[in-house]
């Protein structure tokens, strides 16, 4: 076991990351912001999400004080918008129940909005040299292959397994070097395809490798295939403003600024008349663009849009949740990264974070 970590850190010494943004003044409330963007993110797309974040809310306070659409500005983007949700929520608690400072026991960071055991175990060790337990996909790969356990390890009997391992393996001494260690070798040598076994510092003791499983472990996460669903979405545009509605706070892209949708199987007269009862707006054109597709975790969703320009912008338009946005405006407001892709192709001057 001591072997192992041995192993593991003397490689981190000449080969592992030293000069992220977050490990530069190591506070809990830097690496805390990281763990999170980190979450099925890599490092080089977290990295520039993470420097203007930091730039606009430096400290726990700040960011408990900020308006949600600020924060959810700073995550356009980033994706699974539950976390920048969660951050905000997590930061408000941090400073009403703990004044600030971020509690150093697992327990207490895991009851806070989006720490879960793993992140709990890298802000531990990361932020306060204490022995933290980490399993993030990447550990999970170097820890499966390692000893050779097969099965996908998102089942509960394979997770329950690799987690027992990393508390095994991890070791007393420099738990901070460790756990970015073993993360490291796992995203820079142990890849998922084409691991470079030959300058691994396990290549001996590896069980994959030896036994010739390296292309099987870890398991693949059972096939299903993922239902369709369809939407149009609606780019109501006025001289240089857009209209956008806020989506529910729960659910996909919830609590962001998005476009109005339609039922896709509607007329384009239904869907005129709607536009006229539901925004009050006189329909000048309508062009109807190129149709593309975004998959979520659980369902495929192929987005149909309008671009539709207006020649009035009625006054019950401006009620809570539904606003026209000048084009500049955009930048400063959480919306999903689809709908930033098109609306920046759309409107040169729309330039999100
Ligand atoms: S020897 Fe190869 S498969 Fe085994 S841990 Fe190292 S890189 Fe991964």
């Amino acid at each position: 076991m001591q072997e192992f970590s041995r192993k593991i850190l003397a490689w981190f010494d000449s080969h592992g990351r030293k000069g992220l943004p977050w490990q530069q003044q190591k506070t809990p409330y830097r690496i805390w912001v990281a763990e999170i963007m980190l979450q099925q993110t890599r490092v080089a797309t977290v990295i520039p999400y993470f420097e203007k974040f930091i730039r606009c809310f430096p400290d726990v306070y700040t960011l408990a004080k900020a308006a949600d659409d600020e924060v959810m500005s700073y995550w356009t983007g980033l994706g699974y918008y539950a976390r920048a949700r969660n951050l905000h929520r997590c930061a408000i608690q941090v400073v009403e129940k703990y004044h600030g400072e971020f509690p150093d026991t697992q327990d207490k960071l895991q009851t806070l909005p989006g720490i879960g055991r793993s992140t709990a175990g890298a802000i531990l060790s990361q932020a306060f040299g204490k022995r933290g337990i980490i399993l993030d996909g990447n550990v999970k790969r170097v820890l499966s292959r390692h000893a050779a356990i097969s099965g996908w390890p998102g089942q509960a009997a394979v997770t329950q397994q690799l987690w027992r391992l990393a508390e095994q393996l991890t070791p007393n001494h420099r738990p901070d070097a460790y756990t970015q260690a073993i993360m490291d070798l796992g995203s820079l040598v142990c890849r998922r395809r084409q691991p470079e076994c030959t300058v691994c510092p396990l290549f001996e003791s590896c069980q994959a490798r030896r036994q010739r499983l390296i292309g099987q472990i870890p398991g693949r996460k059972p096939k299903r295939l993922l239902p369709q669903k369809t939407t149009r979405v609606m780019i109501l545009r006025n001289g240089e403003k857009i209209l956008l509605e806020k989506r529910p706070p729960v659910g996909i892209w919830g609590g962001l600024w998005s476009l109005p949708e339609t039922d896709a199987a509607l007329s384009q007269q239904a869907t005129e008349k709607i536009l006229h009862d539901r925004h009050g707006v006189n329909i000048t054109t309508i062009e109807k663009l190129r149709s593309f597709e975004h998959t979520f975790s659980h369902f495929r969703l192929r987005i149909e849009p309008w671009l539709i320009d207006t020649s009035t912008m009625h006054n019950r338009i401006q009620e809570p949740g539904r606003q026209w946005y000048d084009f500049h405006e955009l930048s400063k407001i959480g919306m999903p990264g689809p709908v930033s892709r098109l609306l920046t192709r759309l409107v040169p001057a729309v330039e999100c974070r």
